[in-house]
């Protein structure tokens, strides 16, 4: 509906005189999808959402021309059921900690000289002009920031890796393949902040010694598409791509490369491969892409939110960063939260909030009073969490200790009325479906369970499918060859670990 309301705000703002005096800025998302459209009409931050074409002419007459704040288009708190002017104020957004998302739902990301504006490419001009390429990694390095796609590899060593391998030419891969189901976490950042990461992929190239990036995006996320190709288009006009950046020797371009739609083609060895204009299949490794990677080359590979945080960690320095989240996971995580929670979202937090504060502060709780059954982290990959981990403060390590994983940042809520094997079912039928066939445990092992987990959801299990499943769950995760296929079986563990009682209910009947 967005376009409509951009569309009215025009004709009103051209009826009263008002184009001159007033900016209407088309943004990203604002990350509140529940409520969405969403109008924030500033300097006071008044919150309008699920607006409708027809309600623009009362926020011009009214906010616009008069100054008073028109109430019932204001946001109403879940939990207090009171109406909220300013945005800040609302649980969804008090609660949060925006880093990646800094800029989204802030700016005109088709307008390079808002990004600017909001010190955009200064982290580049400072990396180029002040510091040497050791010096760009070394801060990396120590900001302790870990991949933001799913495996949380410590990035720093990542770029020292790639930098230590020596070869006339390497390349910088953007992995924008976001599959997991519920997830649109890069999407966002690609959509309303471009500039971000584009900026990031210079400074790994100064830093590594490339001069040629490629972003892998999905051909299903078209505005990313869109916004990226003008993005691209702008750096290049203003010399922030191209040759001699910033008047140095530094010459570093970005070409967009568009996925078909395979999730697979997320892991970094078949995205590849996929650029290389082959089939994306895995390939076995080591070698890792930081010695061997496009074309045989070293390749650095990060994804979407890794890159956006990077510039503000080289401007504002590792320490900055590092204040931020737990011991061992720093920073902050954007999660994609969805499922049967009220405020449904993109939320970024600091590392170390615990999963009753994502859901209850900034989700603002369970939809029609019903109870929280588990939170499902990490997509296809991760696991399902009771609630006696309510209180768990998400972080890499925690969540893996509990069963789950961080991943990409998927985060659906259930409620008590969730059949926990159906969930396994849905996650086993994606990952059977998106495996790519080249080894044998995880396309004959996805299919086979598959048919066990349909067979017990249809009231036809038979004594001995669980032990079945957890056989094949051990075999698939220790023999199949990429990531894919080695995580696929968590989503039945998990609730097998924490939900058992369902699983023998569906098979032998309630006690
Ligand atoms: Fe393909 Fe699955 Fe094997 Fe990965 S584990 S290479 S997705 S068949």
């Amino acid at each position: 509906g967005c376009k409509e309301i951009e569309t009215a705000f025009k004709e009103q703002l051209t009826k009263y005189e008002l184009k001159d005096e007033i900016s209407l800025i088309k943004t990203g998302c604002f990350g509140f999808c529940e409520i969405g459209p969403i109008v924030v009409v500033y300097p006071e931050g008044a919150f309008y959402c699920q607006i409708e074409a027809d309600d623009v002419s009362k926020i011009v007459e009214e906010h616009l021309l008069k100054g008073r704040v028109v109430k019932d288009l204001l946001f109403t708190e879940p939990t207090t059921k009171e109406k909220v002017v300013e945005y800040k104020e609302i649980g969804f957004y008090k609660y949060q900690e925006r880093i990646a998302l800094r800029n989204c739902g802030n700016i005109n990301p088709e307008d390079i000289e808002e990004y600017i504006a909001a010190d955009g490419y200064q982290a580049l001009g400072k990396a180029v002009t002040e510091f040497t390429p050791q010096k760009v990694i070394d801060i990396v390095k120590d900001s302790e920031i870990r991949g933001r796609g799913g495996g949380g590899f410590p990035t720093g060593l990542k770029w020292q890796f790639t930098a230590d391998s020596a070869s006339e030419k390497k390349h910088i891969i953007c992995n924008a393949d976001e599959g997991d189901p519920g997830a649109f976490m890069d999407r966002s950042i690609l959509e309303g902040d471009p500039h971000s990461v584009l900026e990031a992929m210079a400074i790994a190239g100064y830093g590594v010694g490339a001069n040629q990036g490629y972003i892998y995006v999905r051909a299903e996320y078209p505005i990313a598409v869109q916004r990226l190709r003008i993005a691209i288009s702008q750096a290049r006009e203003y010399g922030l791509l191209g040759e001699n950046i910033f008047g140095s020797d530094f010459n570093f371009d970005i070409e967009l490369r568009l996925g078909a739609g395979a999730f697979v083609c997320g892991e970094e060895t078949a995205l590849i491969t996929s650029i290389e204009g082959n089939r994306g299949e895995p390939r076995p490794r080591p070698p890792y892409p930081a010695s061997k990677g496009l074309w045989g080359q070293p390749t650095l590979i990060n994804n979407v939110e890794t890159y956006a945080n990077i510039p503000l960690i080289i401007s504002k320095g590792a320490d900055w960063f590092k204040d931020l989240g737990t011991e061992n996971s720093k920073g902050t995580k954007v999660f994609a939260l969805a499922g049967d929670i009220n405020n449904t979202g993109l939320v970024e937090v600091q590392m170390g909030t615990t999963l009753r504060e994502v859901i209850y502060d900034i989700g603002g709780g369970i939809p029609d009073g019903k109870a929280f059954k588990a939170a499902q982290s990490g997509g296809p990959s991760g696991g399902c969490l009771p609630e006696e981990y309510l209180d768990i403060q998400i972080d890499y390590d925690t969540l893996m200790d509990a069963g789950s994983m961080m991943g990409s940042g998927g985060l659906i809520i259930m409620d008590e009325e969730t059949c926990m094997v159906d969930i396994a079912r849905f996650y086993l039928d994606f990952t059977k479906e998106e495996s790519c066939g080249k080894c044998v445990p995880c396309r004959e092992g996805t299919t086979r369970m598959l048919e066990i987990l349909e067979r017990i959801t249809e009231g036809n299990g038979t004594p001995g499918d669980i032990e079945k499943l957890e056989t094949l769950s051990e075999m698939i995760k220790d023999t199949a060859l990429c990531g894919l296929g080695q995580t696929a079986p968590n989503p039945v563990l998990s609730t097998l670990e924490h939900f058992r009682a369902e699983y023998e209910a569906h098979i032998y009947g309630p006690e």
